[in-house]
Protein backbone atom coordinates (compact mmCIF):
# COMPACT_ATOMS: atom_id res chain seq x y z
CA UNK A 1 0.00 0.00 0.00
CA UNK A 2 1.26 3.46 -0.84
CA UNK A 3 1.75 5.65 2.22
CA UNK A 4 1.38 9.43 2.17
CA UNK A 5 5.11 9.74 2.87
CA UNK A 6 5.86 7.80 -0.33
CA UNK A 7 4.41 10.74 -2.26
CA UNK A 8 6.30 13.98 -2.95
CA UNK A 9 4.13 15.74 -0.37
CA UNK A 10 5.35 19.11 1.00
CA UNK A 11 7.88 18.67 3.82
CA UNK A 12 5.81 20.61 6.33
CA UNK A 13 2.86 18.22 5.82
CA UNK A 14 4.84 15.03 6.49
CA UNK A 15 3.76 13.11 9.57
CA UNK A 16 0.84 15.49 10.25
CA UNK A 17 -2.82 14.58 10.91
CA UNK A 18 -5.87 16.28 9.37
CA UNK A 19 -8.47 18.18 11.44
CA UNK A 20 -10.81 15.66 12.97
CA UNK A 21 -13.34 15.80 15.77
CA UNK A 22 -14.56 12.20 16.27
CA UNK A 23 -17.86 11.67 14.38
CA UNK A 24 -19.31 8.83 16.50
CA UNK A 25 -22.79 7.36 16.31
CA UNK A 26 -23.99 8.34 19.79
CA UNK A 27 -27.50 9.33 20.97
CA UNK A 28 -26.46 12.72 22.36
CA UNK A 29 -23.80 14.55 20.37
CA UNK A 30 -22.53 17.66 22.10
CA UNK A 31 -19.04 17.78 20.66
CA UNK A 32 -18.77 20.16 17.70
CA UNK A 33 -20.63 23.28 18.84
CA UNK A 34 -23.42 22.72 16.35
CA UNK A 35 -26.85 24.22 16.82
CA UNK A 36 -29.08 21.32 18.01
CA UNK A 37 -32.21 22.70 16.35
CA UNK A 38 -32.93 21.66 12.75
CA UNK A 39 -34.06 24.48 10.44
CA UNK A 40 -37.81 25.14 10.75
CA UNK A 41 -39.99 23.51 8.06
CA UNK A 42 -41.16 26.79 6.43
CA UNK A 43 -37.50 27.70 5.92
CA UNK A 44 -36.77 24.24 4.49
CA UNK A 45 -39.59 24.87 1.96
CA UNK A 46 -38.23 28.34 1.16
CA UNK A 47 -34.75 26.88 0.56
CA UNK A 48 -36.27 24.35 -1.85
CA UNK A 49 -38.00 27.19 -3.68
CA UNK A 50 -34.93 29.40 -3.95
CA UNK A 51 -32.70 26.48 -4.92
CA UNK A 52 -35.20 25.47 -7.64
CA UNK A 53 -34.94 29.00 -9.01
CA UNK A 54 -31.17 28.82 -8.96
CA UNK A 55 -31.29 25.40 -10.65
CA UNK A 56 -32.96 26.94 -13.69
CA UNK A 57 -29.72 28.80 -14.47
CA UNK A 58 -27.16 26.25 -13.30
CA UNK A 59 -25.85 26.06 -16.86
CA UNK A 60 -24.33 29.47 -16.08
CA UNK A 61 -21.64 30.28 -13.52
CA UNK A 62 -22.96 31.90 -10.33
CA UNK A 63 -22.58 35.58 -9.45
CA UNK A 64 -18.83 35.57 -8.83
CA UNK A 65 -19.06 38.48 -6.43
CA UNK A 66 -22.22 37.24 -4.63
CA UNK A 67 -23.51 40.81 -4.45
CA UNK A 68 -27.09 40.00 -3.41
CA UNK A 69 -25.88 37.72 -0.63
CA UNK A 70 -23.27 40.19 0.59
CA UNK A 71 -25.93 42.92 0.59
CA UNK A 72 -28.21 40.79 2.79
CA UNK A 73 -25.34 39.85 5.11
CA UNK A 74 -24.46 43.55 5.43
CA UNK A 75 -28.11 44.27 6.24
CA UNK A 76 -28.06 41.54 8.92
CA UNK A 77 -24.90 42.99 10.49
CA UNK A 78 -26.32 46.52 10.41
CA UNK A 79 -29.56 45.39 12.03
CA UNK A 80 -28.01 43.31 14.78
CA UNK A 81 -25.07 45.53 15.71
CA UNK A 82 -26.58 48.96 15.08
CA UNK A 83 -23.48 49.77 13.06
CA UNK A 84 -23.96 50.61 9.38
CA UNK A 85 -22.22 48.04 7.16
CA UNK A 86 -22.28 48.07 3.35
CA UNK A 87 -21.86 45.15 0.96
CA UNK A 88 -18.48 46.51 -0.12
CA UNK A 89 -17.28 45.80 3.43
CA UNK A 90 -18.53 42.20 3.37
CA UNK A 91 -17.07 39.11 1.74
CA UNK A 92 -18.50 35.56 1.82
CA UNK A 93 -17.06 32.08 1.28
CA UNK A 94 -17.70 28.39 2.03
CA UNK A 95 -17.65 28.57 5.81
CA UNK A 96 -15.55 30.95 7.84
CA UNK A 97 -12.78 28.36 7.49
CA UNK A 98 -12.52 29.37 3.83
CA UNK A 99 -12.71 33.05 4.73
CA UNK A 100 -9.79 32.56 7.15
CA UNK A 101 -7.88 30.55 4.56
CA UNK A 102 -8.33 33.31 1.97
CA UNK A 103 -7.11 35.88 4.51
CA UNK A 104 -3.99 33.80 5.16
CA UNK A 105 -3.45 33.34 1.42
CA UNK A 106 -3.63 37.11 0.97
CA UNK A 107 -1.79 38.27 4.10
CA UNK A 108 0.26 35.25 5.27
CA UNK A 109 2.37 32.89 3.19
CA UNK A 110 6.03 31.84 3.03
CA UNK A 111 8.33 33.97 5.17
CA UNK A 112 5.40 35.38 7.14
CA UNK A 113 4.01 34.47 10.55
CA UNK A 114 0.56 34.24 12.11
CA UNK A 115 0.13 34.51 15.87
CA UNK A 116 -2.67 33.15 18.04
CA UNK A 117 -3.42 32.85 21.74
CA UNK A 118 -3.84 29.20 22.64
CA UNK A 119 -5.80 27.26 23.60
CA UNK A 120 -7.94 28.51 20.73
CA UNK A 121 -9.57 27.27 17.53
CA UNK A 122 -7.39 24.42 16.27
CA UNK A 123 -7.95 25.30 12.60
CA UNK A 124 -6.03 28.59 12.89
CA UNK A 125 -2.60 26.87 13.03
CA UNK A 126 -3.73 24.24 10.49
CA UNK A 127 -4.76 26.94 8.01
CA UNK A 128 -1.42 28.63 8.63
CA UNK A 129 0.36 25.38 7.87
CA UNK A 130 -1.69 24.82 4.69
CA UNK A 131 -0.80 28.28 3.40
CA UNK A 132 2.87 27.91 4.37
CA UNK A 133 2.54 30.63 6.99
CA UNK A 134 4.67 30.29 10.14
CA UNK A 135 2.76 29.84 13.41
CA UNK A 136 3.52 31.33 16.80
CA UNK A 137 1.45 30.64 19.87
CA UNK A 138 1.26 32.99 22.84
CA UNK A 139 -0.18 31.80 26.17
CA UNK A 140 -3.31 32.94 28.01
CA UNK A 141 -3.76 33.59 31.72
CA UNK A 142 -4.84 30.77 34.06
CA UNK A 143 -8.49 31.84 33.72
CA UNK A 144 -8.06 31.62 29.89
CA UNK A 145 -8.48 35.36 29.38
CA UNK A 146 -5.91 37.19 27.24
CA UNK A 147 -2.69 38.19 28.95
CA UNK A 148 -2.56 41.61 27.30
CA UNK A 149 0.97 42.69 28.32
CA UNK A 150 2.23 39.21 27.35
CA UNK A 151 0.33 39.40 24.06
CA UNK A 152 1.75 42.84 23.23
CA UNK A 153 5.22 41.53 24.05
CA UNK A 154 4.70 38.49 21.77
CA UNK A 155 3.54 40.75 18.93
CA UNK A 156 6.59 43.01 19.35
CA UNK A 157 8.93 40.01 19.42
CA UNK A 158 7.53 38.03 16.49
CA UNK A 159 6.21 40.85 14.27
CA UNK A 160 3.42 38.64 12.86
CA UNK A 161 1.62 39.45 9.60
CA UNK A 162 -1.63 38.03 11.00
CA UNK A 163 -2.95 38.03 14.58
CA UNK A 164 -5.93 35.83 15.47
CA UNK A 165 -8.22 36.90 18.31
CA UNK A 166 -11.16 34.54 18.85
CA UNK A 167 -14.08 36.11 20.69
CA UNK A 168 -15.84 34.28 22.27
CA UNK A 169 -12.88 31.93 22.25
CA UNK A 170 -13.21 28.29 21.27
CA UNK A 171 -12.75 26.00 23.23
CA UNK A 172 -12.59 28.06 26.43
CA UNK A 173 -15.80 30.09 25.87
CA UNK A 174 -14.78 33.54 27.12
CA UNK A 175 -15.12 36.75 25.09
CA UNK A 176 -12.36 39.34 24.63
CA UNK A 177 -12.83 42.90 25.85
CA UNK A 178 -12.98 45.73 23.32
CA UNK A 179 -10.03 47.56 24.91
CA UNK A 180 -7.89 44.40 24.75
CA UNK A 181 -8.52 44.11 21.00
CA UNK A 182 -7.61 47.77 20.60
CA UNK A 183 -4.37 47.29 22.57
CA UNK A 184 -3.37 44.38 20.34
CA UNK A 185 -4.35 46.29 17.20
CA UNK A 186 -2.09 49.16 18.23
CA UNK A 187 0.78 46.78 18.99
CA UNK A 188 0.37 44.93 15.67
CA UNK A 189 0.72 48.12 13.63
CA UNK A 190 0.10 48.59 9.91
CA UNK A 191 2.24 45.59 8.90
CA UNK A 192 -0.23 43.11 10.37
CA UNK A 193 -3.85 42.14 9.91
CA UNK A 194 -5.79 41.51 13.12
CA UNK A 195 -8.55 38.95 12.59
CA UNK A 196 -11.29 38.82 15.20
CA UNK A 197 -12.96 35.42 14.79
CA UNK A 198 -16.52 36.02 15.95
CA UNK A 199 -17.96 32.62 14.98
CA UNK A 200 -19.97 32.54 18.24
CA UNK A 201 -20.67 36.21 18.85
CA UNK A 202 -24.48 35.94 18.61
CA UNK A 203 -24.37 33.83 21.81
CA UNK A 204 -22.29 36.35 23.74
CA UNK A 205 -23.51 38.54 26.60
CA UNK A 206 -21.37 41.34 25.18
CA UNK A 207 -21.47 43.37 22.00
CA UNK A 208 -19.84 42.40 18.71
CA UNK A 209 -16.52 44.11 17.97
CA UNK A 210 -17.73 44.89 14.47
CA UNK A 211 -17.92 48.66 14.96
CA UNK A 212 -14.14 48.65 15.48
CA UNK A 213 -13.57 48.11 11.73
CA UNK A 214 -14.42 51.78 11.09
CA UNK A 215 -11.18 53.66 10.48
CA UNK A 216 -9.11 50.51 11.14
CA UNK A 217 -8.25 49.00 7.74
CA UNK A 218 -6.09 46.28 9.32
CA UNK A 219 -8.95 44.84 11.38
CA UNK A 220 -11.17 42.04 10.08
CA UNK A 221 -14.21 40.52 11.78
CA UNK A 222 -15.00 36.97 10.69
CA UNK A 223 -18.48 35.45 11.08
CA UNK A 224 -20.38 32.31 10.16
CA UNK A 225 -23.89 31.00 9.54
CA UNK A 226 -22.82 27.61 11.00
CA UNK A 227 -23.73 28.39 14.61
CA UNK A 228 -26.36 31.09 15.22
CA UNK A 229 -28.17 30.36 11.94
CA UNK A 230 -28.06 26.62 12.66
CA UNK A 231 -26.66 25.99 9.20
CA UNK A 232 -23.31 24.22 9.66
CA UNK A 233 -24.13 21.99 6.68
CA UNK A 234 -24.66 25.00 4.42
CA UNK A 235 -21.00 26.15 4.56
CA UNK A 236 -21.36 29.89 4.61
CA UNK A 237 -18.95 32.20 6.38
CA UNK A 238 -18.28 35.89 5.86
CA UNK A 239 -16.14 38.78 6.95
CA UNK A 240 -16.63 42.48 7.53
CA UNK A 241 -13.71 44.84 7.04
CA UNK A 242 -12.50 47.79 5.04
CA UNK A 243 -13.41 47.36 1.32
CA UNK A 244 -9.66 47.14 0.57
CA UNK A 245 -9.55 43.84 2.50
CA UNK A 246 -12.38 42.55 0.30
CA UNK A 247 -10.31 43.57 -2.75
CA UNK A 248 -7.31 41.68 -1.32
CA UNK A 249 -9.13 38.37 -0.75
CA UNK A 250 -10.48 38.56 -4.30
CA UNK A 251 -6.88 38.19 -5.49
CA UNK A 252 -6.70 34.67 -4.03
CA UNK A 253 -10.25 33.31 -4.10
CA UNK A 254 -11.14 30.70 -6.70
CA UNK A 255 -13.41 32.09 -9.42
CA UNK A 256 -17.05 31.21 -8.67
CA UNK A 257 -16.05 29.70 -5.30
CA UNK A 258 -19.54 30.16 -3.86
CA UNK A 259 -22.04 28.01 -5.77
CA UNK A 260 -25.41 29.36 -6.89
CA UNK A 261 -27.08 26.68 -4.72
CA UNK A 262 -25.11 27.82 -1.70
CA UNK A 263 -25.93 31.50 -2.31
CA UNK A 264 -29.64 30.71 -2.77
CA UNK A 265 -29.74 28.66 0.44
CA UNK A 266 -27.99 31.34 2.48
CA UNK A 267 -30.37 34.01 1.14
CA UNK A 268 -33.35 31.88 2.19
CA UNK A 269 -31.89 31.43 5.69
CA UNK A 270 -31.34 35.18 5.99
CA UNK A 271 -35.07 35.73 5.31
CA UNK A 272 -35.68 33.74 8.53
CA UNK A 273 -33.18 35.61 10.69
CA UNK A 274 -35.72 36.53 13.38
CA UNK A 275 -36.94 32.96 13.80
CA UNK A 276 -33.42 31.59 13.91
CA UNK A 277 -32.29 34.17 16.45
CA UNK A 278 -35.08 32.99 18.77
CA UNK A 279 -33.30 29.61 18.93
CA UNK A 280 -30.16 31.50 19.89
CA UNK A 281 -32.05 33.02 22.84
CA UNK A 282 -33.21 29.55 23.93
CA UNK A 283 -29.66 28.22 23.68
CA UNK A 284 -28.30 31.12 25.72
CA UNK A 285 -30.85 30.43 28.48
CA UNK A 286 -29.97 26.72 28.39
CA UNK A 287 -26.26 27.53 28.53
CA UNK A 288 -26.77 29.68 31.60
CA UNK A 289 -28.82 26.90 33.22
CA UNK A 290 -26.16 24.24 32.54
CA UNK A 291 -23.42 26.58 33.84
CA UNK A 292 -25.32 27.06 37.10
CA UNK A 293 -25.97 23.32 37.47
CA UNK A 294 -22.32 22.48 36.82
CA UNK A 295 -21.19 25.06 39.34
CA UNK A 296 -23.73 23.69 41.82
CA UNK A 297 -22.16 20.25 41.37
CA UNK A 298 -18.80 21.75 42.25
CA UNK A 299 -17.17 21.87 38.81
CA UNK A 300 -14.89 24.70 37.83
CA UNK A 301 -16.58 26.43 34.88
CA UNK A 302 -14.81 28.90 32.58
CA UNK A 303 -16.78 32.08 31.75
CA UNK A 304 -19.20 30.82 29.08
CA UNK A 305 -20.12 33.34 26.39
CA UNK A 306 -20.75 30.99 23.46
CA UNK A 307 -22.94 27.93 22.79
CA UNK A 308 -20.53 25.64 24.66
CA UNK A 309 -19.11 25.30 28.14
CA UNK A 310 -15.60 24.43 29.29
CA UNK A 311 -15.49 22.72 32.66
CA UNK A 312 -13.13 20.76 34.92
CA UNK A 313 -10.83 20.34 36.70
CA UNK A 314 -9.87 16.68 36.10
CA UNK A 315 -6.64 14.77 36.70
CA UNK A 316 -7.42 12.66 33.63
CA UNK A 317 -9.86 14.52 31.34
CA UNK A 318 -9.75 11.76 28.75
CA UNK A 319 -10.95 9.17 31.28
CA UNK A 320 -13.84 11.49 32.19
CA UNK A 321 -14.62 12.05 28.48
CA UNK A 322 -14.76 8.26 27.99
CA UNK A 323 -16.92 7.81 31.14
CA UNK A 324 -19.45 10.36 29.79
CA UNK A 325 -19.35 8.74 26.33
CA UNK A 326 -20.14 5.36 27.94
CA UNK A 327 -23.33 7.03 29.19
CA UNK A 328 -24.34 7.91 25.62
CA UNK A 329 -23.17 11.53 25.60
CA UNK A 330 -20.37 12.64 23.28
CA UNK A 331 -18.55 15.79 24.38
CA UNK A 332 -15.07 17.06 23.41
CA UNK A 333 -11.61 16.61 24.81
CA UNK A 334 -9.77 19.49 23.17
CA UNK A 335 -6.52 18.66 24.91
CA UNK A 336 -6.80 21.63 27.28
CA UNK A 337 -5.13 20.40 30.48
CA UNK A 338 -7.73 19.35 33.09
CA UNK A 339 -10.75 20.50 31.05
CA UNK A 340 -13.49 19.23 28.78
CA UNK A 341 -15.98 21.08 26.57
CA UNK A 342 -19.67 20.40 26.02
CA UNK A 343 -21.79 22.07 23.32
CA UNK A 344 -25.18 23.25 24.55
CA UNK A 345 -27.97 21.09 23.13
CA UNK A 346 -31.72 20.84 23.55
CA UNK A 347 -33.02 20.80 27.16
CA UNK A 348 -33.31 16.98 26.99
CA UNK A 349 -29.77 16.58 25.67
CA UNK A 350 -28.43 18.90 28.34
CA UNK A 351 -30.29 16.91 31.02
CA UNK A 352 -28.67 13.70 29.72
CA UNK A 353 -25.30 15.43 29.96
CA UNK A 354 -26.01 16.72 33.47
CA UNK A 355 -27.03 13.22 34.62
CA UNK A 356 -23.67 11.97 33.38
CA UNK A 357 -21.90 14.91 35.05
CA UNK A 358 -23.51 13.97 38.39
CA UNK A 359 -22.12 10.46 38.00
CA UNK A 360 -18.71 11.93 37.16
CA UNK A 361 -18.75 13.73 40.51
CA UNK A 362 -19.47 10.48 42.33
CA UNK A 363 -16.88 8.48 40.40
CA UNK A 364 -14.04 11.00 40.09
CA UNK A 365 -14.77 13.37 42.98
N1 LIG B 1 -14.01 29.86 13.99
C1 LIG B 1 -14.23 29.21 15.13
C2 LIG B 1 -13.76 29.83 16.40
C3 LIG B 1 -14.89 27.97 15.13
O1 LIG B 1 -15.08 27.32 16.29
C4 LIG B 1 -15.34 27.43 13.90
C5 LIG B 1 -16.08 26.11 13.80
N2 LIG B 1 -15.99 25.22 14.79
C6 LIG B 1 -15.05 28.14 12.74
C7 LIG B 1 -14.41 29.35 12.81
C8 LIG B 1 -15.39 27.61 11.38
O2 LIG B 1 -16.71 27.54 11.14
P1 LIG B 1 -17.33 27.40 9.68
O3 LIG B 1 -16.23 27.07 8.72
O4 LIG B 1 -18.34 26.33 9.81
O5 LIG B 1 -17.91 28.75 9.40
Amino acid sequence: MTHIDDLPVRDELRGKSPYGAPQLDVAVRLNTNENPYPLPEPLVARIAERVADAARTLNRYPDRDAVELRTELARYLTRTTGHEVTYEQVWAANGSNEVLQQLLQAFGGPGRTALGFEPSYSMHPLLARGTNTGWVSAPRKDDFSLDVPGAVEAIRTHRPSVVFITSPNNPTGNAVAREDVLALYEAAGRDAMVIVDEAYTEFSHGASLLELIEGRPNLVVSRTMSKAFGAAGLRLGYLAADPAVVDAVQLVRLPYHLSAVNQATALAALEYTDTLLQYVEQLKAERDRVVEELKGLGFDVTVADANFIQFGVFDDPHAVWRFILDRGVLIRDNGVPGRLRMSVGTPEENDAFLDAAREVKKEFG
